[in-house]
């Protein structure tokens, strides 16, 4: 696995985007769109791990969770 980021995923390796922020004015600036990301004990080639994944790949099946 690659280097621990609080803010990524360990699974797909997804983390935080540049989108535009979007006033009612419409004046646009970048922001930083974070990914929903939780911790979560998961099996990853038959042994048990505590990794940050994104709650996209917890929901379709991606990992097999371990208590
Ligand atoms: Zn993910």
């Amino acid at each position: 696995m690659s280097v621990t980021h609080s803010s990524q995923c360990e699974i797909c390796g997804r983390g935080p985007r540049v989108s535009n922020q979007i006033s009612h004015a419409h004046n646009v600036s970048k922001r930083r769109q974070q990914i929903n990301i939780s911790r979560h004990h998961v099996v990853v080639n038959g042994a048990r791990r505590f990794i940050a994944l994104c709650t996209r790949c917890l929901r379709s099946g991606r990992v097999q969770k371990a208590g």
